[in-house]
């Protein structure tokens, strides 16, 4: 079929009228399918349970430095596990720090450490200032924007493009605003877009000259070794980039094992400057005695080294890229000719992110919703919970079975279809 505005106004009623009757069969069959977050499935969990197996009650667990894992200390993590983050991360180990189960909790306490204290090099604690804006390229991490609202720090949206943030617009903002203090980044396999920033916007976002001179950029490296396909993205190293442009302190890198192992149960880390961590580590110690040790040795008993974790990430894309194939060959099937909607298709990461027409995005999840289908809301992708366009829809494909995801992805069409085609009866004249 050709796309839908070139119908009549007759055309589109009959063509809704077909789609309601196929609607409404699909609401009789009350299903409830959720696709709202980016979970890994059951059987990639499967995947790590043999890591629960490496440590037991016949074991010294002891770090390779001696350190007893069942006692207070090691406030920044075992000396291997600093090695493995390192390698990972493509860092120094006196440049990484390693948390508790969340990278979240690591940049959230980063922001309210520095809304309370100032981050390294700052005069004043951001959270004195009359003013504390931050950049947010868009669509992102609704949990990022979660943080900021918190703080009650304003966001400006900035728009993705195809390799990575609008860095012109970001370059004009930054030179003559002294409120904005940081950028939040996912720059590998974005949350939702799937987008890898291209070499150049790394350059740029390393060098750029900044009116704060605390100003930080928050490197979330969630999706760093979750490639899809055998020919990866290949990101270049920020904190590297930082150091050669001569902001070395300009840097936070985030990253955890929630993808990798066990979310919720899995290892975070950190990666900065010297300087930074040092500033950190003081404050971190006032905090805690030290995270939990013994999961740190679990996890590098289970994944020693990159070459591990290599092995164990392609088994985790063999699970799921039959998924992530079936929601594009879906959307290319039902929408593939119609003109209603545009969608990435990602190397690697959680999401497929769907654009609607515009104004159409919330109707559609809604719409879903009444069939049993519930998606990420319209709107979380965007700071404060409003697309400007109304567009963006977070596909998540890899929690629902191979089934489940197949019905959720053909109501999502359907509902696409049925709202675009509501749209375009409404403008006719
Ligand atoms: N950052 C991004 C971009 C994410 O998508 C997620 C998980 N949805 C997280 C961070 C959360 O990571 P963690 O489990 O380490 O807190």
């Amino acid at each position: 079929m050709s796309g839908y505005e070139q119908l009549s106004i007759s055309e589109l009623k009959e063509q809704l009228a077909q789609l309601e009757g196929v609607y409404e069969g699909y609401k009789s069959r009350n299903l409830k399918l959720d696709m709202s977050r980016g979970k890994p499935c059951p059987e990639q969990l499967d995947l790590s349970m043999g890591m629960l197996d490496l440590v037991s009650s016949k074991d010294t667990l002891k770090a390779s430095d001696g350190m007893d894992c069942r006692n207070y200390g090691g406030v920044d993590g075992l000396p291997e596990m600093k090695v493995l983050f390192a390698r990972l991360l493509e860092v120094d180990t006196g440049e990484i720090m390693i948390g508790g189960s969340s990278s979240l909790n690591l940049m959230h306490d980063m922001i309210a450490r520095a809304m309370l204290l100032g981050v390294y090099g700052s005069e004043v604690p951001w959270g004195k200032l009359p003013v504390v804006k931050f950049l947010c390229p868009s669509p992102g991490y609704d949990r990022h924007f979660a943080i900021c609202e918190l703080f009650q720090i304003e966001m400006i949206v900035i728009d993705m493009q195809h390799d990575g943030p609008d860095m012109d617009t970001i370059e004009r903002l930054v030179r003559e605003d002294e409120a904005i203090k940081g950028i939040w980044c996912v720059p590998k396999y974005s949350n939702p877009d799937g987008i890898t920033y291209s070499d150049e916007v790394v350059d740029r976002l390393a060098a750029m000259p900044t009116k704060a001179a605390d100003f930080r950029i928050i490197w979330d490296d969630a999706y760093i070794v979750h490639h899809l396909t055998d020919q990866p993205d290949l990101l270049k190293n920020m904190l590297a980039a930082c150091k050669k442009a001569g902001n070395p302190d300009r840097a936070l890198m985030f990253a955890s094992t929630s993808k990798i192992t066990f979310s919720g149960s899995g290892i975070a880390a950190m990666a900065a400057s010297a300087a930074n961590l040092g500033f950190i580590r003081k404050q971190l110690s006032i905090q805690t005695i030290g995270p939990d040790k013994i999961n740190q040795l679990r996890h590098i008993r289970f994944l020693p080294d990159l070459e591990h974790i290599q092995v164990h990430m392609a088994k985790q894309a063999a699970l799921i890229r039959p998924k992530f194939d079936s929601v594009l060959s879906k959307l290319e099937a039902e929408l593939g000719d119609k003109h209603l909607a545009t969608w990435n298709k990602p190397n690697g990461g959680y999401f497929i992110s769907l654009n609607t027409m515009d104004g159409c995005a919330k109707a559609v999840v809604s719409k879903a919703a009444e069939a049993g289908v519930t998606l990420t809301q319209a709107g979380a992708t965007y700071p404060y919970g409003q697309d400007p366009r109304d567009r963006n829809i977070r596909i998540a494909p890899t929690y629902p079975t191979l089934p489940e995801l197949e019905s959720a992805i053909d109501v999502l069409c359907l509902c696409v279809q049925m709202v675009s085609i509501s749209k375009l009866l409404s403008e006719k004249p």
